[in-house]
């Protein structure tokens, strides 16, 4: 979050994780583990969870995705957004009227795709906007972060509302009416409506900026640009997306530091510009790269945390499914299958 403790953003991140627990709590308490409750041990598909299998495959589903939501909610806020290193002096060979400086930031030297953001009180590289549902800046280092909570929260929501629907469904459509005789079913009722309610807000919000994120990216522009109608330079959807979500294509979707080669000292272009530089070439303006240009690659060890979870969290649960749901592979084939036939030797029968 940035310095300037703002009160407003404060509250509307902390009301962001609340109504995300609040939809959470009506779609697993109230659908999921309404309508697809299962004592028996022998149905279930993970021993201990007293769901069906569709259940359990709903409650796994819409809980990572509330989980990979709120790490990523959490991270967008609590990351540096992308500050500008402080120099006084502009880099060597720059175009006189390129170079400028922030009078908001000591006179400090600001790349042109830098700006300041009143909110946190600096200069933020490739600023899209100030959020104020994360209380951060979304810049360079932490817009990963924050189209992951988007999509995230995007799905989650959408599926919330289709398990409302389902209920509903279900509501009506029974014959029995026991669940309206049940202590607080008024006040179940209530909560179902404001929770659907909320689902279809969230989602249609989430799916509208995400997709406005997604055409932005696609021209190497970021929100600011585009009021200001200028364009970085254009590249291949590949390399705009990589320079957003980092280097490498399989973290794009974990919550991990992106890998990211920051250059300070990227031009900006209006249309016109663009549309005359047909054979565009990247120039020589990278040269010096070295001194005016920064890599990020500090998620090594979180990478390595993150497949240790998915490798044992996947062991666990193929496991479980396997020793406690049996009938569930019956008849299939499974590398466990496969590796218990090999090292089960039968016993010598008992005379
Ligand atoms: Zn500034
Ligand atoms: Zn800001």
């Amino acid at each position: 979050m940035c310095k300037t403790y703002d009160c407003m953003g404060i509250a509307l991140a902390v009301v962001t994780v609340l109504l995300l627990a609040f939809g959470n709590f009506c779609c697993n308490y109230f659908c999921i583990f309404y309508w697809y409750f299962e004592s028996n041990p022998d149905n279930q598909l993970l021993y201990g969870l007293p769901l069906t299998k569709l259940g359990t495959l709903a409650f796994l589903f819409f809980n990572y995705l509330c989980l990979l939501s709120l790490i990523a909610h959490w991270r967008a806020a609590w990351c540096d957004p992308g500050s500008v290193p402080k120099t006084k002096e502009a880099p060597g060979g720059m175009e006189p009227d390129r170079v400028k400086f922030c009078n908001k930031c000591e006179l400090n030297w600001k790349p042109e795709r830098a700006h300041h953001c009143k909110e946190c009180g600096k200069c933020v590289y490739k600023m899209d906007h100030h959020c104020p549902w994360v209380n951060n800046c979304v810049g360079v280092k932490n817009l990963k972060f924050f189209l992951q909570f988007v999509m995230y929260t995007a799905i989650a929501a959408a599926f919330l509302v289709l398990m409302m629907l389902v209920s509903f469904f279900q509501l009506m459509t029974s014959k029995s009416k026991s669940h309206t005789q049940k202590d607080g079913y008024v006040w179940a009722f209530i909560l179902c409506i404001l929770a659907f309610i909320e689902g279809i807000l969230f989602a249609f919000f989430c799916f509208e900026l995400l997709q406005e994120q997604f055409e932005a990216i696609e021209v190497n522009q970021t929100y600011i640009d585009d009021m200001k109608e200028l364009f970085g330079r254009p590249l291949s959807l590949t390399d705009n997306l990589t320079m957003c979500l980092g280097h490498d294509w399989k973290w794009w979707l974990i919550p991990t530091t992106p890998c990211l080669s920051v250059n300070y000292l990227e031009k900006m272009y209006t249309l016109k510009q663009i549309k005359k530089l047909k054979d565009f070439e990247e120039e020589d303006y990278d040269a010096d790269r070295k001194l005016f240009a920064a890599e990020f690659v500090k998620s090594r060890r979180e990478k390595r945390i993150v497949k240790i979870l998915f490798v044992g969290f996947t062991a666990l649960w193929f496991f479980l499914i396997r020793y406690y749901s049996q009938e569930y592979f019956e008849g299939k084939f499974t590398l466990l299958g496969l590796w218990e036939q090999m090292t089960t030797f039968s016993k010598p029968p008992i005379a």
